[in-house]
């Protein structure tokens, strides 16, 4: 068998791995992504698209900053033609109880400290702004107005197809099948095909998928799947509506700019699975719960309902660390709140690589906090 070569293979083509080929390409490193099936096929293409800086924790909110630097002028930058939808339509969570709007204003507190403009605002103030939200029993809600929406879709594809412009080789389809190291040091991979391809360093971010591949070379990562739904309806006029968060159940909702409304749902009695079927459960309760706020859809038609896995860790914060195995750097864990992140994890993940200094501390995303028990508790996470 002929053995093939790069400076760094990556496992996994969801936003993180496109956006790090991509970064790592420019910089002129000989890379090569291998995708099971197609770019964004697993959570990335199938996220609710939103954006936020909602987060109340240090490292979040620099990384979150950060991505919202990028997206204004990402759609230039990386110049394939697709449309990324990006958009600032604002992001709000609502609170129901005492216990939640306190959490929201020291999440809000910390934001600002960083410069982020959110706001706490008031029922008066959120009536007077958006009167067909029929928000009752909240007593107030955060809000960023420079939040918003991007496509899943295209953005995964247009970070692979702006590497494979920089000399990136990026193989769709060709699922890897195991690691391979030597005497405690990442070796390569072997691919379904039969291919074998050899490179010092290896990037895994195969999402929920990481966990398995890992164990391969006898990592063990605590990233497990979890299934959650999302439904799109038909194209109404467009109006002024932010995302929408409802602390009391978990529900979200939000206007993309098509035209279309997105609705989901948090739920943590979905299966483990990377499975994604439909559950006629969510179609149910999370149309129920999303008309009662947004009166003015009942009637409009659900056109579209599907599911995907959320990468969860017992901490629901992403892993960003190179493994005990020598030149294996894991990306994965992001726990519902990844597709976001593909700027700044794609960022970090390439100084690491090229072993650069990572533009944030990275300490809160170490692998060994789980059996350290220093878990990275995030107060802002669905
Ligand atoms: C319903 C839903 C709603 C969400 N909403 C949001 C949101 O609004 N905002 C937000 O920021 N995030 C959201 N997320 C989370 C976000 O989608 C993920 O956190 C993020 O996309 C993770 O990106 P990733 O690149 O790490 O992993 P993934 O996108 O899962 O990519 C991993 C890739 O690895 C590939 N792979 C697996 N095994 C192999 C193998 N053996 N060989 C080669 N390739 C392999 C998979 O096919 C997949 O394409 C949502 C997720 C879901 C499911």
């Amino acid at each position: 068998m002929t053995i093939k070569t790069a400076d760094v293979i990556i496992v996994g083509g969801g936003v993180h791995g496109a956006s790090t080929a991509y970064q790592l390409a420019k910089a002129g490193i000989n890379v090569v992504l291998f995708e099971k099936e197609y770019l964004g096929s697993g959570g990335s293409g199938r996220s609710a698209a939103g954006l936020r800086q909602h987060f109340g924790t240090e490292t979040n909110l620099l990384m979150a900053k950060y991505n919202l630097q990028v997206f204004p002028t990402l759609e230039q930058e990386l110049d394939t033609g697709m449309d990324l939808e990006f958009t600032q339509w604002g992001y709000m969570w609502v609170a129901y109880t005492e216990e939640c709007l306190d959490q929201l204003k020291k999440n809000v507190a910390l934001q600002k400290s960083l410069d982020i403009p959110s706001v706490i605002m008031d029922t008066d103030e959120i009536n007077a702004r958006w009167p067909y939200l029929c928000l009752d029993g909240i007593i107030g809600a955060a809000f960023c107005g420079e939040d918003g929406h991007i496509n899943p879709q295209t953005l995964t594809l247009s970070y692979g197809h702006a590497a494979r412009r920089y000399g990136a080789v990026v193989k769709t389809y060709c699922p890897v099948t195991k690691l391979l190291a030597e005497n405690g040091r990442i070796k390569g991979v072997v691919t379904e095909n039969g291919e074998e391809w050899h490179a010092p360093k290896i990037l895994l971010s195969a999402g929920p998928w990481s966990t398995p591949l890992a164990a391969t070379v006898g990592v063990e990562l605590p990233v497990y799947p979890e299934r959650h739904n999302l439904l799109i309806t038909e194209p109404v006029e467009p109006f002024d509506c932010p995302m929408v968060l409802c602390l009391d159940d978990g529900a979200y909702f939000k206007q993309c700019p098509n035209g279309t409304f997105m609705f989901g749902r948090d739920d943590q009695d979905e299966p483990h699975t990377t499975e994604t079927a439909n559950s006629a459960k969510f179609l149910e309760g999370v149309t129920k719960s999303v008309l009662k706020r947004i009166p003015v859809l009942s009637g409009v038609r659900v056109v579209r309902q599907w599911s995907g896995p959320y990468d969860n860790t017992p901490d629901h914060n992403a892993i960003i660390d190179w493994t005990p195995v020598e030149g294996l750097l894991v990306n994965c864990g992001w726990s519902g709140h990844g597709l976001q992140f593909g700027p700044s994890g794609g960022r970090v993940c390439k100084e690491l690589l090229m072993g650069e200094d990572p533009f944030v501390d990275l300490h809160r995303f170490r692998l060994s906090r789980f059996e350290e028990n220093d878990l990275f508790f995030e107060p802002a996470f669905i």
